[in-house]
């Protein structure tokens, strides 16, 4: 039977895998795609909806190694490295763009924070500079540098459009093997005594030796069903695109005080959000909520024009929300779970699990399919929060 590049709700599945993905996200896929290609293990992919259909289809595209912890910064670096060959390992065009991150400060923390965070990507081999608000507008003619204090930019940070990094990580996944099934979601994980059965909303049922749930923020009625308990909580991220405009700006430009962030797509719309808010950590879950607000177009319209005085009279054409999947000390959720050890985790990413993923879905793969541990899923462990109340936030830029 010819399967479909990008996984369908036909694609035919075993009885029996080593490793069934739930979620086919960026994180589900690209882990997928890298357990085929270093292994020899059967593997599915889950899907409840298609396949952009959670925050990977919803998001920014910003990828960037300018960050407030050294893990982060190396991390990054990593995935930046692997996004530069990517078009050609998955044979699709990522529409990749190399045009920098320019963070602006207006106060003077924001400014120490900055300063910080340079000296330290510059000794971890980041070129991140400092730039004063004249050197800014250098960069980006359009901006109004009122009130701004400092500015720090990296050429190398980029901007990518998230569907083909799916579809590419799905197709070559598909390629060389991956069962890839959409429109059928995971009911239920029974534990068996060395396996796992997966009961699918088609009436089927599905075992593995080992599950990882690659389900973003929605993963809590899973995990709950396993008696695992994970402190992660969704929140409702907004964004928008513009009407297409002439070329006006290279990089991807984040305000530090009002926590917009802006880019321009190869295509002339500019695409901008902003966090609103933050979940409440301590209270259950919310279910998950994609709708629009007018409040959001208020305050990013307000956000916007400041930095950028001439989109004043720019239309939005299209305004849309995912899920942001908060995890309350800022850290990702990934690995075995708490009495689970073949049940592995990966959510928690907040605003930044897109740009993570190339990198981490490598470490993921390594460890399921060959054991291989690393320091960052030591630190990311899904234990970490047992019995003690988990610490805030270290990074102070959580954005797109
Ligand atoms: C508006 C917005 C802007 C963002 N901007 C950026 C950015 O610029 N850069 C960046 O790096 N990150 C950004 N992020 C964050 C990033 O998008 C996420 O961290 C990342 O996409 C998470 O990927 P994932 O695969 O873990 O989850 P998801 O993409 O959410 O995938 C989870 C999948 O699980 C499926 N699923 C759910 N329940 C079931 C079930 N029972 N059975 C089977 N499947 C199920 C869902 O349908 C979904 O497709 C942004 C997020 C949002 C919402």
């Amino acid at each position: 039977m010819t399967r479909l590049p990008y996984g369908s709700p036909t694609t035919p599945l075993p009885d029996e895998v080593d490793v069934a993905v739930v979620g086919g996200g960026i994180m589900g896929l690209a882990t997928a795609y890298h357990l085929a290609r270093t292994s020899y293990l059967r593997i599915t992919v889950v899907e409840g909806a298609y396949l952009a259909a959670g925050a990977s289809g919803r998001n920014g595209g910003g990828v960037r190694m300018q960050w407030s912890d050294p893990n982060n910064v190396r991390l990054m670096m990593e995935s930046l490295r692997i996004c530069r060959g990517l078009t050609q390992e998955l044979g699709i065009n990522l529409w990749f763009r190399r045009g920098g991150y320019l963070f602006l400060a207006r106060t003077p923390a924001q400014a120490d924070q900055l300063e910080r965070n340079a000296a330290m990507h510059r000794e971890l081999g980041a070129d991140t500079r400092l730039l004063s608000p004249t050197a800014a507008r250098a960069i980006v003619p359009e901006l109004d540098v009122t009130g701004v204090v400092l500015a720090s930019y990296n050429p190398h940070d980029a901007v990518v459009f998230p569907w083909p990094f799916l579809w590419g990580y799905a197709a070559r996944a598909t390629a060389m093997g991956v069962a890839i099934r959409t429109h059928t979601k995971v009911t239920r994980i029974e534990p068996e005594t060395a396996t796992y059965r997966l009961h699918l909303s088609d009436g089927t049922a599905l075992r593995t030796d080992t599950v990882i749930l690659a389900m973003g923020a929605y993963g809590h009625d899973l995990n709950r069903g396993l008696g695992i308990d994970l402190p992660n909580r969704p929140h409702r991220h907004e964004i928008l695109s513009t009407a297409p405009l002439k070329p006006l700006f290279d990089p991807l430009v984040v305000d530090l005080s009002t926590g917009l962030y802006a880019s321009q797509s190869l295509r002339g719309e500019v695409v901008a959000g902003v966090t609103l808010g933050a979940p409440d950590l301590d209270a259950p879950p919310e279910p998950i909520d994609t709708t629009s607000s007018l409040g959001f177009l208020e305050r990013i319209g307000a956000a916007l024009v400041r930095v950028f005085p001439r989109l004043g009279p720019v239309s939005v054409l299209r305004q849309w929300a995912g899920p942001y999947d908060f995890s309350p000390d800022g850290d990702p959720i990934v690995g075995p779970s708490p009495g689970h050890p073949k049940v592995i985790q990966m959510c928690g990413f907040t605003g930044h699990g897109f740009m993570m993923a190339p990198a981490v879905s490598r470490l993921v793969a390594r460890f399921v399919a060959h054991g291989i541990g690393d320091p960052l899923l030591d630190r990311w462990s899904p234990g970490r929060f047992a019995g003690k109340p988990p610490a805030r936030p270290r990074e102070v830029m959580i954005i797109g």
